[in-house]
C-alpha cells in the first residue's frame, strides 16, 4: 500500500536558476493562454481577486487557466489546450470527470426532484454501503467534508461533555475553526499563519501535538479534558506523512483509555482503498468523515459513528433545527443518488486496482528521474495518491514536512508541468490517479518531470 523512495542529497538548486526558469515559464504561459487571461481580466470587475474562490488565484502564472470542459482524466482550457488532470479537483473528481454511472444517476434524479428535506430510497442504500466499506454502523450526511468534521466535533463534545479538541501540527480538515492551530518554537499552541478572522484564539479550543509522537499524545490526553482527536489516518495535506507502524495502535489505546472520541477524516485517504485506511489497516475509529469524491464531484459528505457513539447522542426534536448540526441541503436527493451510483458502480475494488497501478507507475517514474538528476528529493505513495517533497528523506511529522517546502520551487514545478499539459494539485506536489487515468497519461508526466529535473540541474 505504501511505498517510500528516497535519494541521497547531492546539491541545492541555486535560486537564480529557479528565477530564470520561472521567468521563461511565465512568459510561455501568458503567451499560450490569451483567452484565459481575458476572462480573468473581465472577472476582476465582479469577483474578489478576479476568481470565484480565492484559492483559484494561487495557481502560478499570474491568472488561472479557465476550463472549457473536463472528461475522465483530462480537461480542455478556454485556449484549446488539453491537460492530464492529476489534481482532480483536489480529490473531488477522484472518480475522473463525469463518470458514466454517476452522470446517469444524477440525470435521472434531476427529473425527479433535487431537494425536498425528505429521504429517498437511495438513503438506506448509501448508509449500508458506507457501513460495508468502513465498518461503522450509523451515518449522517453533509454537503462538505468541512461540515461533516464540524458536526462530528459537535457530537463528540455533546457525548463527552468536554470542549477541547486535539489536532496534529500542520493538519488540514477544511475550514474547521478549531483545526487552524499550530505549535510555536516553545511548543505553545498558536493560530496558524494566515488564519483569517478566527472567532476565538485557537489555543482556547485546541491542543496540538506532532504526528507520530506517542508521549506527546499521551500527555495531551492525560487530564481527560479532550473531547475528540481529529486526525487523518495518514497526513496528506503537508505532503504525505504516513503513520509509523505502531502509531495507530497507540492512538486508539490512548483515546479509549481517556474517554476521547477518535474521529478519522478519510476525505483524502480514501485513496488507500474502497474503505480508506480504516479498512486497509483495520482501524477502529469512533467516528469517520468522508467527503469530496463520494458523489462523483457533486457536493456531498458523510460522517459515520459507532453504535456506542450513536447511543450516547441526544437530539431533542423540538429544538434540533437550531442545534448547530444541520444543513438544509444535507442528504438531498441529488447528492444521495450521486453517492449511491458513485459508491456502488464507480469507486469499486476494480477501479482502485487500476488507480494503484497508475500511482505506482507515476511514483517509479518520478523516483527514477529524481535519482537520475541527483536531486535531493523523495517521493511517497499512498494508494492512488503520490507526492514528491523537496527533501531527501521522509518526514516524521507535519513540521518536518513543512520545513521541506519551498514556495518558489513549488510554483515553478507546477507552472513547468502546466505549460506542458499537466495539472498538479495546488499547494502540493501531489498527483492523484482516477480509474480513467491511463499509462500514457502517467508517462506524459514522467517525461515532463524528467525534462524539468534536467533543466533544474543544468549548470
Ligand atoms: N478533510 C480533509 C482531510 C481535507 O483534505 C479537506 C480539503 N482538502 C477537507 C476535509 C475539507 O473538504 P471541503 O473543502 O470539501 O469541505
Amino acid at each position: 500500500m505504501m511505498r517510500f523512495v528516497t535519494t541521497e542529497p547531492s546539491w541545492e538548486i541555486p535560486s537564480p536558476r529557479i528565477g530564470e526558469l520561472m521567468d521563461r515559464e511565465r512568459a510561455a504561459f501568458v503567451q499560450a493562454h490569451p483567452r484565459s487571461r481575458n476572462l480573468f481580466e473581465r472577472s476582476r470587475h465582479s469577483l474578489l481577486g478576479g476568481v470565484p474562490m480565492h484559492w483559484m488565484a494561487k495557481w502560478p502564472g499570474g491568472f488561472p487557466v479557465v476550463v472549457e470542459d473536463a472528461e475522465g482524466a483530462h480537461f480542455r482550457c478556454a485556449d484549446g489546450h488539453d491537460y492530464v488532470d492529476l489534481c482532480l479537483g483536489d480529490t473531488g473528481a477522484m472518480t475522473g470527470h463525469g463518470p458514466a454511472p454517476s452522470i446517469a444517476a444524477i440525470t435521472a434524479q434531476l427529473q425527479r426532484g433535487m431537494t425536498t428535506m425528505l429521504p429517498t430510497e437511495d438513503a438506506p442504500l448509501v448508509g449500508e454501503e458506507l457501513t460495508r466499506r468502513f465498518g461503522l454502523p450509523i451515518w449522517q450526511f453533509a454537503l462538505t467534508a468541512t461540515d461533516a468534521n464540524r458536526f462530528a466535533l459537535r457530537l463528540a463534545r455533546q457525548i463527552t461533555g468536554r470542549s477541547v479538541v486535539l489536532v496534529y501540527d500542520y493538519c488540514y480538515h477544511g475550514t474547521v475553526d478549531e483545526s487552524f492551530a499550530t505549535l510555536d518554537a516553545n511548543g505553545e499552541v498558536r493560530a496558524r499563519v494566515g488564519n483569517i478572522g478566527p472567532p476565538v484564539d485557537p489555543s482556547k479550543t485546541t491542543r496540538v501535538v506532532e504526528w507520530n509522537d506517542v508521549p506527546a499524545l499521551e500527555s495531551a490526553l492525560a487530564d481527560g479534558q479532550v473531547a475528540a482527536v481529529l486526525a487523518e489516518p495518514a497526513m496528506t495535506n503537508i505532503g504525505i506523512v504516513p503513520p509509523e507502524p505502531e502509531y495507530h495502535a497507540a492512538l486508539r489505546a490512548l483515546t479509549r483509555r481517556h474517554g476521547t472520541v477518535l474521529i478519522l477524516d478519510e476525505t483524502h485517504t480514501l485513496c488507500a482503498g474502497p474503505g480508506g485506511c480504516t479498512r486497509a489497516w483495520d482501524l477502529e475509529p469512533d467516528m469517520l468523515v468522508v467527503g469530496k469524491a463520494i458523489a462523483g464531484g457533486l457536493p456531498a459528505a458523510a460522517y459515520g459513528m459507532s453504535a456506542e457513539v450513536s447511543d450516547r447522542i441526544h437530539i431533542d426534536m423540538e429544538t434540533s433545527d437550531v442545534g448547530g448540526v444541520g444543513g438544509t441541503l444535507a442528504g438531498n436527493a441529488l447528492s444521495l443518488a450521486a453517492m449511491r451510483a458513485t459508491l456502488l458502480e464507480v469507486l469499486t475494488e476494480q477501479a482502485f486496482e487500476i488507480m494503484f497501478s497508475r500511482a505506482e507507475r507515476w511514483t517509479d517514474g518520478v523516483a527514477a528521474a529524481i535519482g537520475g538528476a541527483g536531486l535531493p528529493w523523495h517521493v511517497t505513495r499512498l494508494g492512488a495518491r503520490a507526492e514528491y517533497l523537496f527533501g531527501p528523506t521522509r518526514p516524521r511529522n507535519g513540521r518536518e514536512a513543512a520545513a521541506m517546502d519551498d514556495f518558489a520551487l513549488q510554483q515553478l514545478t507546477h507552472l513547468y508541468a502546466l505549460n506542458r499539459g499537466i495539472l498538479l494539485t495546488p499547494f502540493h506536489n501531489m498527483a492523484l490517479m482516477s480509474p480513467a487515468t491511463t499509462e500514457r497519461d502517467v508517462d506524459r508526466h514522467t517525461a515532463v518531470f524528467g525534462e524539468m529535473a534536467a533543466d533544474l540541474t543544468a549548470h
